[in-house]
């Protein structure tokens, strides 16, 4: 059906990166990326506004959280081995350097930092957290783990002034 695609994201629309770049394989600038990224964001903030721009990213990073959780990551491991795959996972994919700050597991109250961070770290100081897309990503991942809903909040950014991206954490809901 053409078109009907679309609605739904499947991993395997992200090809075979194997056939279809022998010569340049799975590595792109950061640089190219960035520019995806921040060339989408000017252009969905002039259409729609900074607020509804930012909560697109959060709901595309939890998309992409949930899925890179389901086929990258082993659910079926206790929750701290779970959170040493998932920092080795970052760094495979050079997404950034995760560590765990605070951790309450009766509640699942967290702080989480990540360093070099992909989408923000470099960027020149606007005194703004612009890591939406990684709250998304990390509730997603959370969400794809526990089954539940959390919060996800960046209060520390490479854009802020800091030298790390903070993220609170807080379930909202225990499914
Ligand atoms: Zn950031």
């Amino acid at each position: 059906m053409p078109g009907a695609n679309h609605l739904f994201f499947h991993w395997e629309s992200l090809g075979d990166l194997e056939i279809g770049r022998p010569n340049l394989g799975m590595m792109a600038p950061v640089l190219v990326y960035r520019l995806m990224l921040y060339t989408m964001r000017t252009v969905l903030t002039a259409r729609f506004g900074l607020a509804e721009t930012k909560r697109i990213f959060v709901a595309a990073g939890r998309l992409a959280g949930e899925e890179f959780c389901r086929h990258l990551l082993n659910t079926q491991l206790e929750f701290d081995k779970f959170l040493t795959e998932l920092q080795e996972k970052l760094v495979e994919h050079k997404i950034g350097i995760l560590r765990v700050e605070e951790l309450d597991i009766d509640t699942w109250d967290m702080t989480l930092t990540v360093a070099e961070d992909l989408d923000c770290s470099g960027l020149p100081v606007t005194n703004e957290t612009v890591c939406d897309y990684d709250e998304g990503f990390l509730g997603g991942i959370l969400k794809a783990y526990t089954g539940n809903d959390f919060r996800v909040e960046e209060i520390d950014c490479w854009a802020k002034g800091d030298r790390v991206c903070r993220f609170k954490v807080n379930l909202i809901q225990a499914n």
